[in-house]
């Protein structure tokens, strides 16, 4: 089955100039700019793009647009990238890769092969779990496609944030002994056999040299060989290695250049103040910098 979805990935890895991860107002401002330079582009979010902007209730500090809703301004934003022809290809980022001159981005069971990358994931993924940290790479993933094979015929836990992801848990019940199942949405579709679903939350994860037990909100203790959290936001150590970071947020210079060629981050998540404005002008600066980027490495 691995075999197969590689296979499957390889047939049909897409090559563009720049990937921009995050649909946020910084990752549509980096769209449309990299649209205007001509150059070829993959936008990648979730089927609600930026959360934050949908929940803030009125923006009164955005230049032109004032007492505008968040999601009115959202749906302002999302019309210019449409009216621009730019699609927003609805996944979520597991992992960058970068293999010589390009970067291969992991989209659930296949790669985005792109010249350079723009993160624009933004901050609202909320904190990491006791323990999370400790266990990256020690029993907790974040990738099922990617480190499903580390589990073959193994017991884990996966936490899921909805039901884009339940591909996902199939895939990983083919190669598992059992799952269990700890979704934060209601589950109607009918999962294969060795998924147990539990309606509780992680609270804790414990071990010695590797994850052992997952520690739940309703007091229930997993033993497991291992954990996969299924959510958009990664943590940024996770979403490439060797990211510079400075106070929890990518570091960046006034290029929107971050200490990886060809990787430039823009809004929320490069910095603060998080705030709308700052996240349009990041995109477009990071925008013109990867085109910039591309020419000088032709
Ligand atoms: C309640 C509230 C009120 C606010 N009020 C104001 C205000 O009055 N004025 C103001 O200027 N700002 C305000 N803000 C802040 C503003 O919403 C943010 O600064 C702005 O949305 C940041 O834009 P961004 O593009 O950097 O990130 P976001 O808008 O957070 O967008 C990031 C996007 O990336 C996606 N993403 C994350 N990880 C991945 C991945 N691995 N793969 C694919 N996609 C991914 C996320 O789902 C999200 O769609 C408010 C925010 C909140 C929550």
């Amino acid at each position: 089955m691995l075999n197969k979805m590689s296979m499957k990935g390889a047939a049909s890895m897409k090559q563009v100039d720049v990937a921009i991860i995050g649909c946020g107002p910084a990752g549509l401002s980096a769209a449309i700019n990299v649209k205007a330079r001509n150059r070829a582009l993959l936008l990648i979010g979730p089927k609600l793009c930026s959360p934050s902007l949908h929940k803030a209730h009125k923006i009164n500090n955005y230049l032109g647009l004032d007492n505008y809703s968040g999601e009115a301004m959202r749906q302002q934003f999302l019309k210019h990238v449409r009216d621009d022809g730019i699609e927003i290809t609805q996944v979520s980022v597991a992992g960058i890769y970068p293999m010589g001159d390009i970067f291969q981005l992991q989209i659930r069971d296949s790669f985005v092969e792109a010249k350079a990358v723009i993160i624009t994931t933004g901050v609202s993924g909320g904190k990491q779990l006791p323990g999370e940290d400790e266990f990256i790479g020690k029993g907790v993933s974040y990738c099922g496609t990617c480190d499903a094979m580390f589990y073959q015929d193994k017991i884990i836990a996966v936490s899921s944030d909805g039901t884009e992801y339940e591909d996902e848990v199939e895939f990983l019940a083919e190669v598992v002994e059992k799952i269990y199942y700890l979704p934060n949405y209601e589950v109607t579709a009918t999962l294969p056999a060795n998924v147990e679903i539990i309606k509780s939350k992680i609270q804790k994860f414990t071990g010695s040299a590797r994850l052992e037990v997952v520690e739940l909100e309703n007091g229930q203790e997993l033993q497991v060989d291992g954990a996969f959290l299924l959510k958009e936001q990664l943590p940024l150590a996770q979403l490439i290695t060797g990211l510079e970071l400075a106070d929890k947020h990518i570091k960046v210079d006034e290029n929107m250049s971050t200490n990886i060629a060809g990787v430039f981050a823009a809004g929320d998540v490069a910095g603060r103040p998080h705030q709308v404005a700052k996240a349009v002008g990041q995109g477009q600066v990071a925008a013109l910098s990867a085109a910039s980027y591309i020419d000088a490495h032709k």
